[in-house]
Formats: structure tokens, C-alpha cells, sequence
């Protein structure tokens, strides 16, 4: 265990969506300087992108399992509420702390925060360091050769794989030099389960947050997942996928750990899987560089696109009662599980946004209350890049037929026949369209639509027509 030199003033570790020990930066560097660290995690009370229930509800247990580990290490993570800019100075007067250390946030609202911070810190003479804990490759390096961010996924990535690898993961730390004890906040006061209802249940039964969960999910994906994920992430009855985005999006991994277990285990296999990561990292670039992501379409001419907001649609799109099994089975499984497969995402927000013509802010704020990965960047992206209004996006004229989906992606039926079980007996052929079996099929499979099932709220053919013909409304505006 490494001496604790008392002669060094005493550090400021400021926790937020990097909930770990491991490959820690802004740890590692309080680490090395040898003085008494204090871990902080702060509730900001007026944070300018309030976190949603699911991912509250993941917070809880990610800070319950950050104290375990920083315990172990012999340190005590301090529990602090309120504003940043007034808290941590009066932290730092409060420890004698010479110097506070973070790993960047990169949503340009939040930098802001950081940079107040920093303003508040530095008229102080208190030192601020940060660091890139949460991203493949810092926004600020990526740029072509006009100097510009890349809007396109494809030249960026070429871009970064040219860079090389990422730097290796820095270790956990043996032992944190501690600070004597400082008022903390009891984790079990801060309102972060839901309590009346406690619908949590699902989530509990689905996942274990923490890094040490995190950690055995990415070597369990590793030996048993990855070699086979190229042909099987687009099937949402498989566990083709890592599922590691929930604890990416909290930093219980990161994405360097992921990129380095994965590459060990070969190129070919880890090919395909890092360039999904390179989307993460691309959506948080482009959220760097065009700040209002998540309210406005990239694409200006959508600003003026004709929606047409409708409560009943809306209501029986939440409620997963659209009468189109694949959309229904995705948003039941988003409400119990809190996790939705990317197959799905595209398929229930392209339902939403063109079939439905509601607008994609809408649906982005619904997985922002229900995912518990969500995230800024990554759901902002892939809503802008379904409704066709991001600058790399899936052309608004390509409508997925919610059938055909079913069809390609569930051929069998059984990720409807789980989250739709009213619909459980069915024969295969019609699982994605129950309205066309015959009356003497849906009688022997026990269903009566309309009384056990509905039947579709929206002709998918007359749907696609309306969409078609308000995108050429904008498309002379373009
Ligand atoms: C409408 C919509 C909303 C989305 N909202 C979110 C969100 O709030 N949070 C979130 O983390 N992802 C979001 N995604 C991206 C993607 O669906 C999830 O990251 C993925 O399903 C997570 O599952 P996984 O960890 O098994 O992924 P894997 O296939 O195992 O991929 C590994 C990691 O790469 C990243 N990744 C994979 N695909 C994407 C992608 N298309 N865009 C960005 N990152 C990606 C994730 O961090 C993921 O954990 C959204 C996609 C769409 C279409």
C-alpha cells in the first residue's frame, strides 16, 4: 500500500459517468500525486439534462457499487446535492483540496457546467485537470482535412482506425491514499428509485450494474459472443450482443477496456463490434460539435416537416397496443427490461416517426425516461438518424414495412411470442400479421382481435404514402 504523503495537499476526484476504478484517468492521476484523495459524486440538483427513472434507477446501484470498490481501496466516496459551481469550492475550502480532477463530459451543456467549475476553482488558485476517460478518441483530435468535424460515420472511423489503437487501460489503482472522513449524504435519501409505484422489478431481474458486473459481462461476451456477432446482432431473440451499453453509458467500463478485450481475442472477430463502438464515439462527437442534437434536426429543411401529433397513437404506441407485433413486442420489452435491442430501436422509432408522423423528439424523450443506457449522444443520434433529419442518416423515403422486419430479423416469431405472449399460439406465418389469418386460425390460437389483441392502428401501405407525401412537402425547402 503505497505511504500517504500528509506534506501534499489533499485532491478532489469528481465522479460522473465514470463509475469505476479501473482505467480511471482522473484517479490514477490523484493516485500518482500521492496526497489524500477524496472521491466525490454529486447530485446535481439543476443539471442541464436530468437523468430518466431507469437510468436513476441504475445510478443508485453504480454508486452503491463505486463505494464498495473505493472502500476497498481504503477511500470513502463522499456523497454531496446541489450545484456544482457552489459545492465543490466550498468542498475544497472545506478538505484544504489543492487540486480537483475529473475526466471530461463531452455534451457541450454540461462542459459548460465544468467550465464554471473550473472559473470558480481557479479564482481560488485551486488547480483543475481533466481527462478523456469515456471515449475512444477525444472530438478535438478528429477533423478532416479541412480542419472541420466529419459528418459522415464512414471517413470518420477510417479516420480514427488510422490513428492507431487507442491507449492501453490504465490498472486499478492498489490503494487510495485516504482523507479523514468528510460529511457525506446517505446514498438510500437521494431519489433515485422509484418508490410508489416501485416498478423496478423487471429492471432488477434483468441486470447487475457495477463495474465488477460490467467487467464479467464484457469477458463473458468476449469468450462466448463475439466471435459469432457479425451473424447474429440484428437477431433480437439471441443474446448476440454485448449489452454492455448500459454500463458503458455510466462508465462502469470503458471504452478502451472494451476495445482491448476485444481486440485480444482477435481482428477478425472484433472487426465489426469495434466499429460499433465507433459509433458511440461518433454520436458523441457530433453532439460535441452540433450542441443542439437533441432538440433540432441537423437537417434544417425538417424544422418545417408536417407532423401530426395524435394522443390515441401515441398512447397505444407506449402501451406497446399497436396491433404490429414486432413494434408491440419492442416497447413492451423497452417498459420491463429497460433495455432495448438495436434492431428494435429502428424499427419502433421508424413505426413512431413515419408510419405515426410523431415527431422524433418525442420518442427520444420516451427512451431518455425508460432506457436504462440512456444516453445524450447515442439516443439523440439514432433518433435523428431513423427519422432521416441527421447528416448521416437512413434516407427519410426508406420506410421499414414493420412486417417485413418481423419477418427478416424474428422469422420464427420468438421475441414476439415472449413479449406478446396473447399471441404465443400462432402459427409462424402469421405471428407478424395477425389481422390476415383466418377466423378459424385466430379462433384456435384463442384470440379474438380486437378483444385480445389489437388489430392495427394504422395501415402500414396508406401510412407509408402519408409519410412520402409530407417529406416532398419539405423536400422543395431542401
Ligand atoms: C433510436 C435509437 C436510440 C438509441 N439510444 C441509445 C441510447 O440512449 N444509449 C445507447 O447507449 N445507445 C443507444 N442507441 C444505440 C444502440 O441501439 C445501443 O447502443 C445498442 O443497442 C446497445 O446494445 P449492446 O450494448 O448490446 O450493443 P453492441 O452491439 O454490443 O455494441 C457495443 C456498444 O457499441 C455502442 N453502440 C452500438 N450500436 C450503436 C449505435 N447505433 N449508436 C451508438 N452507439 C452504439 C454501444 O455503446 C454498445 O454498448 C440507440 C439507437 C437508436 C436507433
Amino acid at each position: 500500500m503505497p505511504a500517504t504523503d500528509l506534506s501534499k495537499s489533499p485532491v478532489i476526484v469528481w465522479f460522473r459517468r465514470d463509475l469505476r476504478v479501473a482505467d480511471n484517468p482522473a484517479l490514477t492521476e490523484a493516485v500518482a500525486r500521492g496526497g489524500p484523495i477524496i472521491p466525490l459524486y454529486l447530485l446535481e440538483e439543476d443539471a442541464p439534462r436530468p437523468l430518466g427513472g431507469a437510468a436513476r434507477w441504475w445510478l443508485h446501484y453504480a454508486l452503491k457499487s463505486l463505494c464498495r470498490e473505493l472502500s476497498q481501496l481504503g477511500g470513502q466516496l463522499v456523497l454531496r446535492r446541489g450545484r456544482a459551481v457552489d459545492v465543490i469550492p466550498r468542498l475544497a475550502e472545506e478538505s484544504g483540496a489543492g487540486a480537483v480532477l475529473w475526466n471530461r463530459r463531452y455534451d457541450p451543456s454540461e462542459a459548460a457546467v465544468d467550465a464554471a467549475v473550473a472559473s470558480a476553482l481557479a479564482i481560488r488558485q485551486i488547480e483543475v485537470r481533466d481527462f478523456n476517460g469515456s471515449l475512444l478518441f477525444d472530438p478535438d483530435t478528429i477533423r478532416n482535412r479541412q480542419g472541420q468535424p466529419f459528418q459522415i460515420f464512414t471517413p470518420f472511423w477510417r479516420f480514427c482506425l488510422s490513428l492507431g489503437e487507442p491507449p492501453r487501460p490504465l490498472p486499478r489503482p492498489l490503494a487510495l491514499s485516504a482523507h479523514p472522513p468528510l460529511r457525506s449524504e446517505a446514498l438510500a435519501d437521494w431519489p433515485l428509485q422509484p418508490r410508489f409505484p416501485d416498478w423496478s422489478a423487471g429492471l432488477c431481474a434483468t441486470w447487475t450494474p457495477g463495474e465488477d458486473a460490467a467487467t464479467a459481462r464484457l469477458s463473458d461476451f468476449v469468450d462466448e459472443g463475439l466471435a459469432r456477432y457479425t451473424q447474429r446482432r440484428d437477431l433480437p431473440d439471441q443474446d448476440g450482443t454485448s449489452r454492455l451499453s448500459p454500463h458503458l453509458a455510466f462508465g462502469e467500463i470503458s471504452p478502451r477496456q472494451v476495445w482491448h478485450a476485444a481486440c485480444a481475442a482477435g481482428a477478425l472477430p472484433a472487426e465489426g463490434y469495434l466499429r460499433e463502438l465507433g459509433w458511440r464515439d461518433f454520436c458523441h462527437h457530433t453532439l460535441y460539435h452540433f450542441p443542439t442534437l437533441p432538440e433540432e434536426p441537423l437537417r434544417k429543411e425538417f424544422q418545417d416537416f408536417p407532423w401530426a401529433a395524435n394522443d390515441a397513437h401515441w398512447n397505444a404506441f407506449i402501451a406497446g397496443r399497436t396491433g404490429y407485433p414486432i413494434v408491440d413486442a419492442g416497447m413492451r420489452a423497452l417498459w420491463e427490461t429497460g433495455w432495448l435491442h438495436n434492431r428494435l430501436r429502428m424499427i419502433v422509432a421508424s413505426f413512431l416517426v413515419k408510419d405515426l408522423l410523431i415527431p422524433w423528439q418525442r420518442g427520444q424523450e420516451w427512451f431518455r425516461d425508460t432506457l436504462v443506457d440512456a444516453d445524450v449522444a447515442s439516443n439523440a443520434g439514432g433518433w435523428q438518424w431513423v427519422a432521416g433529419c441527421g447528416i448521416e442518416s437512413a434516407p427519410y423515403f426508406r420506410i421499414f414495412n414493420p412486417v417485413i422486419q418481423g419477418e427478416k430479423y424474428d422469422p420464427r416469431g420468438r421475441y414476439v411470442r415472449r413479449w406478446v405472449p396473447e399471441l404465443a399460439r400462432l402459427p409462424d406465418l402469421y405471428i407478424h400479421q395477425p389481422w390476415v389469418a383466418p377466423p378459424e386460425i385466430l379462433a384456435g390460437a384463442g384470440i379474438a382481435l380486437g378483444r385480445d389483441y389489437p388489430p392495427p392502428i394504422i395501415d402500414h401501405a396508406v401510412a407509408r404514402r402519408r409519410a412520402l407525401l409530407a417529406y416532398e412537402r419539405i423536400r422543395g425547402a431542401a
